[in-house]
């Protein structure tokens, strides 16, 4: 890059035009408008290094983290439901220089070692100088994004400029997305799916993003009937989706508009997969991605989708599978599973003061992500799940939660399901089934057991089946099984 300077992340903000670039609801902001209350912000944010943002869905939020990353800033999302300790947390880790929140809605008291900067919009372009700075190298971070707490404590990713740009401009080549697209986007703005994705990717590309608010079929029904194209989604959106369409046709045909619909942060089940494509003639992208790396792995907009498969890595990105000795079984092709190794320009550079988890996470310069997938003899990936709580080691078999509960949710008496898997004297491990049932609908333990013995191999079938009205879910709608094994433990103990 010449002379050190990094080119720009979002480049439409240096010559910024009328174009739409972000509406939450009635509120619109035109480029010219985001870059002139950009540029305020980062006016404010001077030479800060670290920046905090009180991440609520909202137009203010996106403002400050553009305006902060025009500053050569590294912004720190706090997800807003945080519990105090989480938050101290946080704070605590990233030592951000100042907070950017809009105004009445952070705990200031919890906040106390950061100096608290409300974010207030100039409605009125003709205030404000466009005077954007130099960008920073693009090895400098542009975000610290903190991990969901799937498997332990959040740790922050930093996340590099050249990570950012590198690996959008290789998924808008996959998905054919352009200036030209507007995007539905109802998900929150901490994590990469929200922020990167949904609000970095339409902003670099010089399109719009359409924000929701919150999420509901009907909001997502009404923009993909006018003028959005496409839509991003966490699974239990889609679950949600063809539930609606299930029972309003009008759902069902604006969901079908769409020219693209795509799904990640958690496994999209199969059968919700072959819902949505049989009710609105759509079929849904899956795409795979972490913190850590941004996205791995994704099915291109001109090619096959298929239920449960997360398609190839994307340009950029490089993929091993391995096995437990480390040796490299990617192109076995015979659905051995192996954990998922990933190397490129997509990846972070650290976990923020954590030198020994961020050495851990590396072999010979791949990082390891933790996930198992087989690969098919056309390179497409299929997740099966995570190392840590998807892989049960059972009967002297180690089988994979995701099959068994893609299963159980072809019975009609089963909503959502998780399967786990919990300590056995005979066993080693016993696979347990956490059984939301389906409205108006009752199911036994024998008859679950029953169904997924006919269809899997018997030692697949679970031992014990749970049943609770609801199953614990993070934000995304990951199901936090770590959760789910406590619980275990306490009805056991
Ligand atoms: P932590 O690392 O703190 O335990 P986390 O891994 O859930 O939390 P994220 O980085 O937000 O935090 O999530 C990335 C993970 O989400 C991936 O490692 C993978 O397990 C899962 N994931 C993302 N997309 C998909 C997908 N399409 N199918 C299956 N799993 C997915
Ligand atoms: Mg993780």
């Amino acid at each position: 890059e010449v002379s050190g300077m990094g080119e720009s992340l979002l480049p439409k903000l240096r010559e910024p035009d009328e174009q739409e670039a972000i509406r939450f609801g009635e509120r619109v902001l035109s480029y010219t408008a985001l870059a002139t209350a950009a540029s305020g912000i980062a006016d404010r944010v001077g030479s800060s290094r670290r920046v905090a943002v009180w991440a609520t869905p909202s137009v203010e939020t996106c403002v400050a983290v553009v305006g902060a990353l025009c500053a050569g800033a590294a912004v720190v999302p706090i997800n807003p439901k945080l519990g105090r300790r989480e938050l101290e947390h946080i704070v605590a880790d990233s030592e951000p220089e100042l907070l950017l929140a809009e105004p009445g809605v952070a705990p200031a008291e919890a906040l106390a070692s950061v100096s608290l900067h409300t974010v207030e919009l100039m409605a009125d372009s003709e205030q404000g100088r466009i005077d954007l700075a130099d960008e920073p190298s693009g090895e400098s971070p542009a975000l610290v994004i903190y991990t969901s707490g799937t498997t332990g404590a959040p740790k922050g990713v930093v996340l590099p400029r050249r990570a950012i740009r590198s690996n959008l401009d290789a998924v808008a080549e996959a998905w054919e997305w352009t200036g030209r697209d507007v995007l539905t986007h109802a998900l929150p703005l901490f994590h990469v799916h929200g922020l990167i994705l949904g609000v970095l990717g339409p902003l670099r590309l010089g399109g719009c993003v359409h924000h929701l608010g919150t999420f509901s079929t009907r909001a997502v029904a009404e923009a993909l009937a006018g003028p959005a194209t496409m839509l991003f989604g966490v699974p239990t959106m889609y679950r949600r989706l063809a539930d609606d369409a299930e029972n309003d046709p009008a759902i069902a045909r604006a969901v079908g508009r769409a020219r693209l619909l795509v799904s990640g942060s958690a496994p999209l089940p199969a059968v919700e997969h072959q819902r949505i494509a049989r009710l609105t003639g759509q079929q849904v992208v899956e795409r795979y991605g972490m913190s850590e790396t941004i996205m791995n792995c994704g099915v291109r907009a001109w090619e096959d989708r298929r239920p449960g498969y997360v398609g190839r890595p994307f340009d950029g990105v490089e993929l091993k599978l391995v096995d437990e000795q480390g040796h490299d079984i990617t192109t076995r092709d015979d659905d051995t599973v192996g954990e998922i190794l990933v190397r490129g320009s997509n990846l972070f550079t650290e976990y923020l003061h954590r030198p020994e988890a961020t050495a851990e996470a590396f072999t010979d310069g791949w990082f390891r992500t933790g996930d198992m997938a087989t690969r098919a003899a056309d390179g497409y990936i299929r997740i099966v799940g995570r190392k840590a709580t998807d892989i049960i080691k059972s009967g002297g078999y180690k089988i994979g939660a995701g099959e068994i509960e893609n299963v159980l949710l072809e019975h009609p008496a089963v909503a959502e399901v998780a399967v786990t898997g919990e300590p056995d004297a005979d066993l080693g491990e016993r696979i347990v089934a956490w059984v939301v049932a389906a409205e108006g609908r009752t199911a036994d333990e024998e008859t679950l057991a029953h169904h997924v013995a006919d269809l899997l191999t018997p030692h697949k079938r679970p031992r014990m089946v749970r049943f609770v009205r609801e199953l614990p879910r993070n934000e995304m709608g990951k199901v936090m099984k770590k959760a789910l094994a406590d619980r275990g433990a306490s009805a056991r103990a």
